[in-house]
């Protein structure tokens, strides 16, 4: 249809602070977090009820390992640290005793949400809950100057000296006119749901939604799950919405309904099976978005760099998350490791193993995350953190898990804390971040 033409209206400005956060996710509160420790006013606003973005919207409660290849050197303390020790003390994460490569800490998600209020909060950040950063506003230089937001009044502005874009999708760049790229290949993304009495599969959740994907139209892929700490629910990650970008919200809410279509097909088909139907107790209020778009930054992240532990002089952020990338076809999930094995994961079949390189070969301690690949290109003012990131694919199948995010969100506030004290571009800013 034509597009209309809309009146130019006047917004109220809300706050006026340092730096604003757009996205709160753990990997924006923790941007938020560490601009506010270094002396900012901060504000952060984020479109859910709640903090914690995929973690807390979507249910998805796994952390992966904090260590290097050695499992003993660590490699990731910080806010990530903090929130496992205040978790810890509620009783509301369980951490795995041996090395694992799939699981470090299983957390309560909505006790994850609570921990985020508070820790916004002690730090004297500004929250904005139910709002979407939806534009950008220009100053008579035509620097980005604040963000036009969508919350429950109508809009409003929030002006700032440096912003983070924390969304996931790049929102805040998009906005400001930036250039943003996508994969060829979008991962999909999830519909998860929490159920109690998950019953104990014979054969594997995996193998019966295989069996009866025809059936009940469920496309096929990775199927995981986990039990929440008190063991009492069972997350499952199972359905698949191939193909989408969710970043519009036309896709996201075809997506956000097929989702919970699948989820019900999966009750239905484990009870048709012969097993007690499962009690759906909660559904996701975001479905889990796995990529959409991704920034052009200062730097590209290359599958190398993460497979051989490319060093940058900007390091500020490293894992050992090996390469994990799901697919449709198919259907599956294909890990490369950094000590050199390959194992292709499918929902119903024996996996399967080899090695990407010579197992002889040097395995590097861990992968290291460089800032400029957070540093949009062509604007002074913005940093990202998150799944927008500048990486390859496979670089990005490492890269997605909230261990490392947390890493880039935290860098990000300080960086855009440093570039407001120091009165300088962020491109400018010199920081990197050496072991905990
Ligand atoms: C099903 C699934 C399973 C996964 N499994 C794991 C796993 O086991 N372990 C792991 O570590 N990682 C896992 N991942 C990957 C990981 O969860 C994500 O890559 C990561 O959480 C992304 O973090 P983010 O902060 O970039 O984005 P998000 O978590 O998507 O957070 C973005 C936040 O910004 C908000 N937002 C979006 N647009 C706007 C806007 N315009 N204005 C204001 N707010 C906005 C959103 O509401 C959200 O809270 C999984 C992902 C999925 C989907």
């Amino acid at each position: 249809m034509e597009p209309i033409s809309i009146p130019s209206q006047s917004v109220p400005v809300l706050t006026s602070v340092d730096v604003c956060v757009a996205g709160g996710s753990c990997t924006g509160v923790f941007a938020a977090i560490r601009a506010a420790q270094a002396g900012c006013s901060v504000a952060i606003i984020e479109a859910q009820n709640r903090f914690g973005g995929t973690a807390a919207a979507s249910q998805v409660s796994i952390w992966h390992s904090l260590f290097a290849m050695d499992n003993h050197t660590r490699i990731i303390g910080g806010l990530t640290q903090e929130v496992i020790d205040r978790l810890g003390k509620r009783n509301a994460i369980t951490l795995e005793t041996k090395p694992n490569p799939s699981i470090y800490a299983i957390l309560n998600t909505e006790e994850l949400a609570i921990e985020l209020d508070e820790m916004v909060l002690e730090n004297h950040i500004t929250p904005f809950l139910h709002s979407r950063v939806v534009n950008v506003w220009r100053d008579d230089d035509g620097r980005v100057a604040g963000v036009i937001v969508a919350g429950k009044g109508g809009l409003f502005a929030i002006k700032a000296r440096a912003f983070v874009d924390a969304t996931g999708d790049a929102d805040l760049c998009a906005a400001a006119g930036l250039a943003l790229w996508r994969n060829q290949e979008v991962q999909p993304p999830t519909a998860c749901a929490k159920f109690s009495a998950w019953p104990q599969f014979k054969e594997g959740i995996g193998t019966l939604i295989h069996n009866a994907a025809a059936r009940y139209n469920l496309p096929e892929g990775m199927v995981w799950g986990a039990f929440s700490p008190a063991k009492n629910t069972y997350m499952l990650a199972g359905t698949k919405i191939p193909e989408l970008d969710l970043s519009d919200g036309v896709s996201l809410t075809v997506a956000e309904i097929e989702g919970r279509r699948q989820l019900r097909a999966i009750q239905d088909l484990v009870a048709d099976a012969g097993y007690p139907r499962p009690i759906l107790e909660a559904l996701p209020s975001l479905i889990g978005i796995r990529d959409t778009k991704h920034i052009q930054a200062l730097y590209r992240v290359t599958t190398d760099d993460i497979l051989y532990g490319r060093e940058f002089p900007d390091v500020i952020g490293r894992g050992t998350y090996r390469v994990d990338v799901h697919s449709q076809n198919p259907p599956g999930s294909r890990f490369l490791y950094l000590d050199g094995r390959e194992v292709f994961i499918s929902p119903h079949k024996k996996n399967e193993s080899g090695h990407w390189r010579d197992p002889a070969l040097p395995t590097p301690p861990f992968y290291q995350i460089p800032l400029r690949s957070m540093i949009p290109a062509g604007v002074d003012n913005i940093i990202t953190a998150g799944r927008m990131i500048d990486a390859e694919s496979g670089a990005f199948g490492a890269l997605r898990v909230m261990v490392n995010l947390n890493q880039c969100g935290e860098a990000a506030g300080t960086v855009a804390a440093m570039a407001v004290a120091q009165d300088k571009p962020i491109p400018d800013i010199q920081y990197r971040v050496d072991l905990p």
